[in-house]
Order: C-alpha cells, then sequence, then structure tokens
C-alpha cells in the first residue's frame, strides 16, 4: 500500500490524524489483508478508501512449496502485470528469512545467473519491495510465526535501485511499524562500488553481502560483467572502506562452479583475498543449480573446497541451500513463469537433495 497517497487521500477528507496510524497497524502490525478486514473504520470509510487506494501493490500468481516443506517460493505480480519472485526459507532454529528482489530483471548479466539474460525491465518501488516481506509474513502470521531476517538475494541489483531499496528498509525497520531490526536485514550486491560506499554511510545497520564466485579478475570477468568496471581491487577497497567505518562483518557469497571456480588456484586466490580482512570476512560456499551454460560442484568437491578454505584459515560455511528441489537459484522461477513454461505446484520439484 502506498502510504503516501493513504496520507493525503486522508487529509483531502479532513479525517483525524489518528486513521492514519490505524491503517498502518492494520497492515504492517496486524498484517490484514483487504479493506473490509479494517474494522476499526466504518463500513462507509472502507468503502471510500477501497474505491481509492489499491490494498496491496503487488498480487500472488503462483506458489511453490519444497516437498520438505522448509522453502517456499511466490511468484507475485505488479499492478503493469510485471512478474517477481521472492521466496520464505524456514530455518531449523525457528528463524525465517525471507528473500525478495529489488527490480524486474536486472542488468548486471551474470552469466550464471537466469535473471541476468532476461536484462533489466524496471526497478522496483519501495512499496513493491516491502510487500513481498508483507507477503511472508501474512503467511507465517497463520502459524503464528513471524519474519526474522529479510535478504536482498533475489531478482536485481540492489544497490542499482538504493533509494527505493533503503527507503523499503526504513519502512521494514519503522518502530511504528513492522518493526524487523536493521541488523536482520542484508543487502547483497555482485560489486557496485559507489552503492558499497553508500552503505558505509548509511546510519542504519544493515548487513553487507557480496556476491564473489572468484578470487581471480579474469575469472570473475567472464563469469561476472561488474568485474570489469569494479575489478577486484576497486571491489575490496570498498569493502575496506566499509569495514572500517562499519566494523561490520562482510559475507562473501561464493557458488561453486565446477571446473570454473573450485580449483586449488581459486582456494589460494580466495585465501590471499582476504587475507588481511579475515577479522570481518566470512565466505559462504553455495551448490550451484546446474544450467545448461553451467554445472555445480559435486557435493564431494564443495566439501573438499571447504576443507581447503578452513586449511587456509579462511573463515568459510557451506550454506544449508534452502530451496535446492524448487529452483529456487535466482530468476529461475519468474523465467521460467514468463516463458509460458512454469509447471504446476510441486510437478516442478526438481530432484532431491544430493
Ligand atoms: S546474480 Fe544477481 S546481479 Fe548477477 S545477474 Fe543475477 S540478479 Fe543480477
Amino acid at each position: 500500500m502506498n502510504f503516501d497517497h493513504v496520507k493525503q487521500f486522508l487529509e483531502e477528507r479532513g479525517e483525524p490524524t489518528y486513521r492514519l496510524k490505524q491503517i498502518k497497524q492494520a497492515f504492517y502490525v496486524d498484517l490484514l489483508g483487504s479493506w473490509e478486514e479494517v474494522t476499526v473504520f466504518s463500513k462507509e470509510l472502507r468503502e471510500v478508501c477501497k474505491q481509492a487506494i489499491p490494498w496491496d501493490a503487488l498480487s500472488s500468481v503462483k506458489g511453490q512449496q519444497s516437498p520438505h516443506g522448509d522453502t517456499m517460493k511466490t511468484i507475485l505480480a505488479c499492478a503493469d502485470g510485471k512478474k517477481i519472485e521472492a521466496v520464505l526459507m524456514c530455518h531449523e532454529d525457528e528463524r525465517n528469512t525471507v528473500c525478495i528482489s529489488s527490480q524486474v530483471g536486472c542488468a548486471m548479466a551474470c552469466s550464471f545467473c537466469a535473471t541476468g539474460t532476461m536484462g533489466l525491465k524496471r526497478n522496483l518501488t519501495r512499496d513493491e519491495i516491502v510487500e513481498q516481506v508483507i507477503h511472508y509474513a501474512r503467511v507465517l502470521k497463520a502459524q503464528g510465526e513471524r519474519v526474522s531476517n529479510v535478504v536482498f538475494m533475489g531478482m536485481g541489483e540492489p544497490m542499482h535501485n538504493m533509494d527505493e531499496v533503503m527507503a523499503a528498509i526504513r519502512v521494514l525497520n519503522d518502530q511504528t511499524g513492522f518493526c524487523l531490526g536493521a541488523r536482520h536485514i542484508s543487502i547483497s550486491t555482485c560489486g557496485v562500488v559507489p552503492g558499497i560506499l553508500r552503505l558505509a554511510d548509511e546510519p542504519l545497520q544493515v548487513n553487507l553481502a557480496i556476491s564473489l564466485h572468484s578470487a581471480i579478475d579474469e575469472v570473475r570477468s567472464k563469469i561476472m560483467p561488474v568485474n570489469k568496471a569494479y575489478p577486484l581491487v576497486k571491489l575490496m577497497d570498498a569493502v575496506r572502506i566499509y569495514m572500517e567505518k562499519t566494523n561490520r562483518k562482510v559475507m562473501f557469497e561464493y557458488l561453486l562452479l565446477k571446473g570454473i571456480n573450485d580449483r586449488e588456484q581459486d582456494a589460494v586466490a580466495l585465501a590471499n583475498l582476504l587475507r588481511n580482512r579475515l577479522r570481518l570476512s566470512h565466505v559462504n560456499l553455495i551448490k550451484y543449480h546446474q544450467t545448461e551454460a553451467f554445472q555445480g560442484t559435486e557435493r564431494p568437491d564443495r566439501i573438499a573446497f571447504l576443507d581447503r578454505l578452513h586449511e587456509l584459515g579462511i573463515p568459510a560455511t557451506h550454506r544449508i541451500t534452502f530451496g535446492e528441489d524448487i529452483d529456487a537459484a535466482c530468476g529461475q522461477l519468474a523465467l521460467r513463469e514468463e516463458q509460458g513454461k512454469l509447471l504446476d505446484g510441486l510437478a516442478a520439484v526438481r530432484a532431491a537433495r544430493t
């Protein structure tokens, strides 16, 4: 819901200021699903509001749940018909993480990423970003649970849409509204240096994750064109500034691609890259969902790579890859839907975890 419009509408009608608070409470705290449910308003006021202001900026098109029940992926439609995706991951330790999109498509063209092949359609607005979280908050509310973490790791490069991303974070963080702590929110970038420097100066203590995927310029430039604009030396200089200003840990995401970035020299290069920043660095190794272009590193080799990083003194974990069985790699579900090939429900579930 667009609260700028709501505020203006209520003011023009001469409604008391507490009405705005009541709608905020209904939308962000009580997580109601329509104007009809706002029973603190008269029926007549509900009706005029409904005619003037849409309750939701997004509508759910298609959902998919993993057989293990720990991951749910949903395609959401914007008012202009554009489709985006958001994923809910329910962890065993009771955290519920929502992975959200910041753009329709993406301009960054990473060669391993389905979203990258779509190109950029447009940026998402603050409300479209926030409502991906609200969508799952309503789902969780029905089970007596709530969203505990938000990560910008869905479609798009969040640092190419920083104004709306930061506006959305402020809404989610609002103590009188959704009230999600900034430390529970992470922005993941493929390495957009100006965005990292901007985040370093933001007062909100949002987490930073870097999609690194290689510590060798030649390799990284091949799989991530952003590396040509911001090679590793520039990227790591921005990371150094971010760490110095915030004293906050940086997550380095590393998708393991068979024969591309999982060799001995790749582990050594990664260790050398992070050697002077170990206190505030952590590497997350991620299983790759096989595509026509790339094969993922097999499980024994992923574990061997992790062991090698540990031998080299690098703090690293092999992230539990939620959604391995529902094509949860960024962009894949939305792309299929766009091509009219989305399979129905659990029929689309891929092979079980390896
Ligand atoms: S990996 Fe992220 S930044 Fe790269 S093309 Fe995909 S969505 Fe864009």
